[in-house]
């Protein structure tokens, strides 16, 4: 089993280190938060003082940290000067493309082997080790990351090079940030116009406008029983989780010219929403704000 570096035990990260060690890996576990390291070492993972002594002996590192800028930082200062020669590098983080192929280059004229891989699935997918992975990088490091990737998620693809993994991360949510907004509407307007919102559910879920946004996470209760809209809109997906990956969606296409209005249209909504104090609503609640509530 394989002696693993993981840097970033939140929400997401806490899981999954605990699933490497459930499967048998030696973890070591760095955080700036030293509860969160705590948590790691309830789950058997053993604690490093810092991102650079957690990296030293490792023979994979993995991130999973807020932004661009942080995976910058610890790659650059931590990772990159004090990893063992042939660590394999793994950054599961959601961050931006640029910074993704950046790290990635980086890495590469270090000498080491690196994936992106960002995930989805949310704190549930990464506690049950079902997340869905993401990854770019090449041929050769995705076969080594698979196995380790196993461990805590379920559904793996090799998305292309480097910064494809995160390319298909928010190419993916700005159309769920997208359709979810269009079926709130359609719902909005069936309400006003007398329509009963389960006789709008049963002709749109078996017709064109059909869309995992519709059949999987209803915005109004009823239709989907397991939908967030049947518990106050308890996430589930944050508002801001999903302006984030929004805004990320955005700052892609500004830097290669693509033009996307209705991902604008999403994150200026979306960044209303989080702003008028739902940021930790999940992002289905937007329908009420279209509502005018
Ligand atoms: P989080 O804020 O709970 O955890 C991030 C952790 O990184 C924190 O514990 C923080 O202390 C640590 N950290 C920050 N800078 C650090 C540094 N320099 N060195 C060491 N540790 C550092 O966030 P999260 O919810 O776990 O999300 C992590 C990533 O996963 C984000 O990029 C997010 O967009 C993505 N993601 C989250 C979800 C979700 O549902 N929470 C779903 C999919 C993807």
């Amino acid at each position: 089993m394989a002696k693993i570096a993981f840097i970033g035990l939140g929400n997401m990260g806490g899981p999954m280190a605990a699933n490497l060690v459930k499967a048998q890996h030696q973890v070591t576990a760095f955080d700036l938060s030293a509860a969160a390291v705590e948590a790691a070492v309830g789950h058997g993972a053993r604690k490093a003082a810092s991102a650079a002594e957690a990296v030293k002996e490792a023979e994979v590192v993995v991130t999973m940290l807020p932004a661009g800028k942080h995976v910058r930082e610890v790659y650059e200062k931590d990772v990159l000067p004090n990893a063992a020669k042939g660590a394999l590098l793994i950054d599961c983080s959601t961050i931006d493309v640029d910074s993704a192929r950046h790290v990635g280059a980086l890495a590469e004229k270090a000498g080491f082997e690196m994936i992106d891989a960002p995930v989805s699935g949310g704190v549930g997918g990464a506690t049950a080790g079902t997340l869905t992975f993401m990854v770019g990088g090449s041929d050769q490091a995705f076969a080594k990351a698979r196995p380790i990737l196993e461990k805590m998620g379920r559904n793996i693809v090799h998305a292309g090079a480097s910064g494809n993994g995160q390319a298909a991360k928010i190419c993916n949510n700005m159309i769920l940030g997208v359709s979810m907004i269009a079926v709130s509407e359609g719902f909005m307007l069936a309400k006003r116009l007398g329509l009963d919102a389960q006789k709008l559910f049963d002709v749109a879920s078996t017709s064109s406008g059909q869309c995992w946004s519709l059949t999987n996470y209803c915005p109004v209760p009823g239709p989907v029983p397991t939908s967030p809209a049947n518990r106050d809109y308890q996430a589930g997906f944050t508002a801001a989780m999903m302006l984030k990956d929004l805004m990320l969606a955005q700052q892609a296409a500004n830097a290669v010219g693509a033009s996307t209005p209705m991902g604008a249209e999403a994150a200026q909504l979306f960044n209303l929403f989080v702003n008028s104090g739902n940021a930790a609503k999940d992002f289905s609640g937007i329908i009420r704000m279209l509502d005018g509530k």
